[in-house]
């Protein structure tokens, strides 16, 4: 019963893997509800009734992997590449700079050539000039070495998201080709933290083959590799990839899909209990108000988008993704407007580091 497993959380023991995987296999519309409200009370104490804004932008679609899942891996002919200048990622990010939005996170498919990597650090460092040192910039880039990793926490990032995708080394396989390897993967997130990351992970819910006990593991491996953020969301399928093929009907399975990851960020939230979670675009994609349930479920982070317009209709990881045609303006006041009505506010012109990553550390961000 939820009572017992919340009983166990009000008094601060530690929950076991039947009792996660209790909770994710909730279907009763009260103990839904019950799941939910226990996920959100936990984050209003831990956090507080605010949500942080991470301007993001999706700055380039050009991937030297080829994920099985996604929309612009290297072997789907049907997308165009693209890859903004330096001027027009500076100007996203004084723009969310000028909105008081506290931080960006600056997002591509993954390249580990030398130019790209010279690119990314003046990038940084260019934009910790124009905002005074006063942005944060969260980063998400893929698989890089450790002295990569160095030069960009060097040149101004601090937070680091790396999915994990997925931590079933099985499932893992036969969503890659046989050059991706999980274990290089969470390799890199050791060395982020080594290096001084605040590190984000997450994973893909509701994968072709993926079981309950998969997803109960992944929370697990989030405790266990001290992630301070969680970003995760629905799988969503993208045409024109092998992993659509398992699929025959996501019309079917969309409700289930959505419930699920509300179900894995309210678990997540009530296990972990003071990390940095994010509502993601892709319960959007499900949902009109996909990401406000997201924090009602126990989310505090919402990544606005505030790419160019033009280049968005080519940064498609799924299909539906939302807000492809509106500009960074009315994204900016229809998610404002949202969150208001839920009764939280915004944490304008802060960081909003992770909790736990302060708590670990001692360490303040502004
Ligand atoms: N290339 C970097 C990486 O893979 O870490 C960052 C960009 S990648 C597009 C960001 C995330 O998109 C991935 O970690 C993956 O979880 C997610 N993604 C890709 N295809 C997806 C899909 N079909 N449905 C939901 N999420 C997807
Ligand atoms: Fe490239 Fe990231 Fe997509 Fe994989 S998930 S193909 S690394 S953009």
């Amino acid at each position: 019963m939820p009572n017992d497993i919340f009983d166990k959380v009000d008094n601060k023991k530690e929950l076991s893997k039947a009792d996660i995987k209790y909770l994710l296999e909730i279907e009763n519309k009260d103990e839904l509800q019950q799941l939910f409200n226990k996920a959100y009370d936990i984050k209003s104490t831990n956090i507080g009734k605010k949500v942080w804004f991470r301007g993001i932008i999706e700055f380039s679609n050009i991937c030297r992997k080829d994920c099985y899942y996604c929309g612009i891996r290297k072997s789907n002919k049907t997308v165009e590449r693209f890859m903004m200048k330096e001027e027009e990622i500076l100007e996203g990010a004084e723009w969310a700079y000028k909105q008081n939005y506290g931080s960006v996170v600056l997002q591509s498919g993954e390249r580990d050539d030398p130019y790209f990597v010279d690119f990314i650090t003046s990038v940084l460092e260019k934009i910790k000039k124009l905002s005074n040192g006063e942005l944060g910039i969260t980063i998400s880039l893929g698989e890089q070495s450790k002295k990569t990793y160095r030069r960009w926490f060097n040149a101004g990032a601090h937070r680091y998201l790396l999915r994990v995708e997925t931590t079933n080394t099985e499932l893992y396989k036969k969503l890659h080709p046989e050059d991706h390897s999980l274990e290089n993967r969470i390799a890199c997130l050791r060395s982020l933290k080594e290096v001084g990351y605040q590190l984000g992970t997450g994973v893909m819910i509701g994968l072709p083959m993926q079981t309950i006990d998969d997803l109960v593991n992944d929370i697990l491996f989030f405790k266990e590799i001290d992630a301070d953020m969680i970003g995760m969301g629905p799988y969503i399928v993208s045409e024109n990839t092998p992993t659509a093929e398992y699929i025959d009907d996501y019309t079917a399975i969309k409700e289930n899909q959505y419930k699920l990851a509300l179900k894995m960020i309210a678990a997540t939230r009530i296990y972990l209990r003071d990390v940095n979670i994010a509502s993601t675009t892709a319960l959007q994609a499900l949902k009109t108000y996909g990401r406000e349930m997201g924090l009602k479920a126990g989310a505090n982070i919402i990544m606005p988008n505030v790419t160019d317009t033009k280049y968005r209709s080519n940064y498609q990881l799924y299909e539906d993704k939302p807000c492809v045609d509106e500009s960074s303006d009315l994204c900016m006041g229809c998610l404002e407007g949202r969150i208001l009505k839920i009764d939280e506010t915004v944490g304008l012109g802060e960081w909003g580091d992770s909790p736990h990553f302060k708590k670990k550390t001692g360490k303040i961000g502004n």
